[in-house]
């Protein structure tokens, strides 16, 4: 430690990203503060992950037991199925409350400082902290390392009032189940949303500002997750069209507009309205101004390893990770950057890859991706000068979906045809979130589908669809 700083490292926010960072720098012998405004944990833990994923699960159980016709395939036939709101609610808010407790106590074993309240740069190598009481500190380190994540996005022309519109902030709540919900996005907080809803009852409509229903997912994949997903569950989904103008109240009164023209369409009464529009950086009120740091809309400027740039430069001793740099904003990536920053600070040289990050929506049966869009691995193969390789792996060739009865799925690979290398993947189908992970580790070390086709898969297992999509792909290789 050098005894002129305060501390060796202060972390602002403690979301993923600020508790890896933490406690990663406090096991390595740092003296390190973390700075947390809201509760510990961020959005993960309080009003993301953590919640929704106790929700779905609740959900996807009352779903399954629902579903008369796929019991009557096994011959069982349950009894009317009854569920308790409140009870599942609790569940998610129990869930939150234990891991929030655990996540704590980690950082004060690791012999992290907490400090409440909310922190601010103060030029380089200080931090400002007012404290809950009103009472204003400066606290100087040499490593500062902003990890302030995010908050929803609501777009103008639509007013939240927490109750009757509100955002996944809310939501996660499960306060009450309204008898018609309009969700405004498709992205994968709405569908997740969409899948507890309908779940539960509820009628969904979707509004989708884009021309096509789940927009930021592959193509092919949208089409298949869709029509089980959305049309199999009687969501009256609208794409092109824009929620213009939405009302609090009872009725919601929403307002769509065509998003080309913005002329007004049509005019729906709703019990109550999601927005699930993207998310927001939480930068503001970090004076990144002191610094001269010019944000992207918000979001903080960062290099591969993590420090903070202005005008393409790094600053000393300044870093960030996770939302707030906006890159593939998942919890997992976060905590990803959060433990390079640190490496770095401990004198290493680490980057992250970020086309190695898997991501997952949680509905039931899941999505997943790892690496490159079809789009941008054929601008890749066209720069690069190789031939792209797509295969299709199906759920219905597999004996362990067969069993389950739950063969509607999906995996599309994308590979180098002359190196065999793995470009991308994407999963639609039971268990695509852990499905994944498999060619994610692929994609990091830039395995070919040569090898791994020859690895061996237990039989008869999900996995077995990865396996046939490689054995396929090496079939193709030309080289
Ligand atoms: P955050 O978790 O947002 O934490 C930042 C913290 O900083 C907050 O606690 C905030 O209060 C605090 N803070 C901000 N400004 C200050 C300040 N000036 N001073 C002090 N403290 C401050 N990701 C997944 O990987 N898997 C999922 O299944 C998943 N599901 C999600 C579901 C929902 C509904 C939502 C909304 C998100 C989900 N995410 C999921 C995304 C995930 O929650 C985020 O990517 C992750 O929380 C980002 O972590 P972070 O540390 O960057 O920021």
């Amino acid at each position: 430690s050098d005894a002129s700083f305060d501390f060796d490292v202060i972390v602002i926010g403690a979301g993923y990203g600020g508790f890896d960072a933490a406690k990663h720098a406090a096991e390595h012998g740092l003296k390190t503060a973390i700075i947390e405004s809201r509760d510990m944990g961020g959005t993960c833990v309080n009003r993301g992950c953590v919640p929704s994923k106790a929700l779905l699960a609740a959900s996807g159980k009352v779903r399954e037991l629902a579903d008369d016709q796929h019991l009557a395939s096994f011959g069982i036939h349950a009894a009317p199925v009854r569920f308790e709101r409140q009870k599942i609610a609790d569940h998610a808010n129990q869930l939150v409350q234990t891991i929030r407790t655990n996540l704590t106590k980690t950082l004060e074993r690791a012999g992290v400082t907490i400090l409440r309240g909310h922190g601010r740069l103060e030029g380089s190598q200080r931090v400002g902290l007012r404290e809950p009481s009103g009472v204003d500190r400066v606290l100087s380190a040499r490593d500062v390392i902003v990890a302030t994540g995010s908050d929803p996005f609501v777009p103008p022309g639509i007013e939240t009032d927490g109750r009757t519109v509100f955002t996944s902030d809310e939501a996660i709540n499960l306060e009450w189940l309204p008898r018609w919900i309009a969700i405004v996005g498709s992205g994968y907080i709405g569908l997740e949303f969409a899948d507890v809803y309908t779940a539960l009852g509820c009628e969904v409509t979707m509004i989708e500002a884009l021309d096509r229903v789940m927009p930021t997912f592959d193509p092919d994949i949208a089409k298949i997750a869709g029509r089980h997903l959305i049309d199999g569950r009687d969501i009256d989904a609208r794409s092109g069209v824009l929620a213009s103008k939405v009302t609090p109240g009872c009725p919601v009164r929403i307002d769509l507009a065509d998003f080309n023209s913005r002329e007004l369409v049509e005019t729906l009464e709703v019990d109550a309205v999601l927005v699930a529009t993207g998310r927001v950086p939480s930068s503001k009120g970090l004076n990144l101004e002191s610094l001269n740091i010019e944000t992207n809309r918000g979001f903080v400027p960062i290099d591969d390893s993590m420090r903070v740039l202005v005008n393409g430069q790094p600053v000393p001793h300044l870093w960030a990770v996770g939302d707030v740099t906006g890159k593939l904003m998942l919890a997992h990536t976060a905590a990803a950057q959060g433990t390079v920053a640190v490496d770095n600070i401990l004198g290493q040289n680490r980057t992250i890859d970020y086309r190695s990050i898997p991501a997952a929506t949680f509905t039931h049966p899941e999505i997943s991706s790892v690496g490159l869009t079809e789009a941008e691995a054929k601008q890749l193969a066209e720069t690069d000068g190789f031939q792209l390789g797509s295969v299709r792996s199906y759920f219905k060739a597999n004996s362990k979906a067969l069993a389950e009865l739950e063969s509607d799925g999906l995996m599309k690979l994308l590979f180098n045809k002359s190196s065999g290398e793995v470009l991308g993947a994407h999963i639609y189908g039971l268990h695509a979130a852990d499905l994944i992970q498999e060619v994610a580790n692929a994609v990091a070390r830039r395995q070919s589908v040569r090898q791994l086709s020859t690895e061996v898969h237990t039989h008869p297992t999900l996995s077995e669809v990865v396996e046939v999509a490689y054995k396929q792909a090496a079939s193709q290789l030309t080289a």
